[in-house]
């Protein structure tokens, strides 16, 4: 099975729902070309609206999180239902700032994907580790923590049923982004894990979206890699003609 590659935008808490539903629409306008899968991950009050714009464009919408449980005494949360309620299919697990910010583990995290998976919500997990990890020759070490503790206990039949990004932490917002040779390396190493973890047929069929940084320059080398399958953009996605030319990568 080929991997669609899946161009994301992560809007974090950046827009207004006026905003959002703007840079929607925009970037629906196109150009998209065939072939390609695009999400938008608007902050969780604008997802509604969003959806609405979205309805029918072929864009999938996504929240930035998700909580295992569809209603209750979980203040702060969003639900599964309401994210498909708005349209949503996908939703973004374990994003550094979660991770960092908000002092989510690897078991919340676990919790959160087998929650979207039970309400057939496509899981974004996102892993990645620290400047100070990847200098201390750690990295391979954080991710293969990441990823086995984030998927214990998670059985799929299929690779289109988890989608993984790797985002180094040094990378997200900071204008550093991995070498194109540094990502193919780590995404090599997470899919050769992905099949020991699962097996090597799904392992093959799991998109693994880099992160961190991505812009209309260094797109297309990024997207040339092997098992660079698509991308999570932040700050580029806020903006719908560098979002554009990133959908519209090129093969190099
Ligand atoms: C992100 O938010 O996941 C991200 C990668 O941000 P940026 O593209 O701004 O580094």
């Amino acid at each position: 099975m080929e991997r669609i590659p899946l161009l994301a935008g992560n809007w974090k808490m950046f827009t207004t729902v006026a905003e959002a539903t703007e840079l929607a629409r925009a970037i629906a306008a196109g150009p998209l070309p065939d072939g390609r899968q695009v999400l938008l991950a608007p902050s969780a009050p604008a997802l509604t609206a969003v959806g609405d714009v979205l309805s029918g464009t072929g864009i999938e919408l996504a929240s930035q999180n998700i909580c295992w449980e569809e209603k209750g005494a979980f203040t702060g949360e969003i639900s599964p239902l309401l994210l498909k309620e708005a349209g949503g299919t996908m939703a973004i697990i374990g994003h550094s700032e979660r991770r960092q910010i908000f002092a989510e583990d690897n078991d919340l995290i676990n919790k959160r994907l087998r929650g979207a998976l039970g309400y057939d919500i496509l899981p974004i997990l996102c892993i990645g580790e620290t400047l100070e990890e990847r200098e201390e020759n750690a990295t391979m070490a954080v991710l293969e923590k990441q990823l086995r503790q984030g998927l214990d206990q998670v059985t799929i039949t299929t690779g289109d049923q988890l989608i993984v990004a790797y985002e180094p932490v040094w990378a997200i917002g900071t204008g550093k982004t991995a070498s194109a040779a540094q990502a193919q390396e780590t995404h090599g190493f997470c899919r050769t894990l992905l099949a020991d973890i699962f097996d090597k047929a799904i392992a093959q069929q799991i998109r693994i979206l880099y992160g961190g940084s991505v812009n209309p320059a260094n797109v297309d080398e990024l997207m040339n890699q092997t098992d660079v399958d698509g991308a999570l953009v932040g700050g580029a996605a806020l903006k719908a003609e560098s979002f554009l030319r990133i959908i519209n990568f090129k093969t190099l």
